[in-house]
């Protein structure tokens, strides 16, 4: 008999958010296919609330001083396991489908006749910035917002300081990230927020503008992973300096 596959969305790292749903595919998991980012953390978390899981734990993320196992090899180990008649769970950061490739893997397991599901997950984008105290949107001060990653032709996003901007995997491009936006109408001084290691030992919030950013995450050694928002939205986190929370009304 053909197994099952199941894409979990992990939540960002602290066990608490992952959905009953994801937790109940956990137990019922004879394998969970996990990566590093949040999967792991939520693995662990759980374990150390006391929670067992039978399944075996294959870990494919990316490890220091080790390479992530390629995505291709994931999609294959997937359907293997599952023609093996396993009930596998692949359980990735976030949200599956929030720059995590999931429809991909999905797609995969369905091309080869194995049946798959997915179980969304709470994606960083939103709760890594509300660890912080930051709303993405907030009443009379930002009524969308747009994700993307530090590749992505961020020139492209329109919009002001009431449009928020959350990079994903952008540490590395942040320094012309901040530029290209600051060039926009958001101007140079607009707030920006950096956090990194959301949920995690090393969670850590660097507030600054888009003319200061590159220089202070620079000086504060900012490692990914980390979540950066841009807007105005980011004068209402706790960790926003007195002078710019006081720029913006609380609530209107
Ligand atoms: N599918 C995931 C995103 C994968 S891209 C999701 O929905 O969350 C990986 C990027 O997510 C990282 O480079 C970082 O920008 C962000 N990220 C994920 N977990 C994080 C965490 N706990 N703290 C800070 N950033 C995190």
């Amino acid at each position: 008999m053909t197994g099952f596959v199941s894409l979990v969305g992990a939540g960002p790292g602290d066990p608490g958010l992952l959905t009953l749903r994801g937790l109940r595919a956990l137990q019922e998991a004879d394998v969970i296919v996990a990566d590093r980012l949040g999967a792991r953390a939520v693995l662990d978390g759980l374990a150390a609330e006391g929670v067992t899981l039978d399944a075996e734990i294959v870990d494919v993320g990316k490890t220091p001083g080790h390479h992530a196992v390629p995505q291709d090899a994931i999609n294959e180990l997937l359907v293997t396991l599952a023609q093996d008649g396993k009930r596998v769970v692949r359980l990735k950061g976030g949200d599956p489908y929030v720059f995590g490739r999931g429809a991909e893997e999905l797609e995969h397991c369905r091309a080869h006749g194995v049946d798959a599901e997915i179980v969304p997950g709470v994606t960083s984008a939103i709760a890594v910035p509300a660890i912080a105290g930051i709303p993405l949107t907030h009443r009379g001060i930002a009524t969308s917002f747009t994700v993307v990653t530090g590749h992505d032709q961020i020139g492209e996003i329109g919009g002001g300081r009431d449009h928020t901007v959350v990079l994903l995997m952008g540490v590395g491009t942040l320094a012309h990230s901040a530029m290209v936006l600051a060039r926009g109408e958001r101007g140079a001084d607009c707030p920006v927020a950096v956090v990194e290691d959301g949920f995690g030992d090393g969670q850590r919030v660097t507030i600054g503008t888009l003319a200061s950013i590159a220089h202070q995450a620079a000086r504060r050694k900012v490692r990914s992973p980390a979540v950066v928002v841009v807007g105005d939205v980011v004068a209402l986190s706790v960790y926003a300096p007195e002078e710019l929370r006081a720029s913006v009304p609380a609530s209107s």
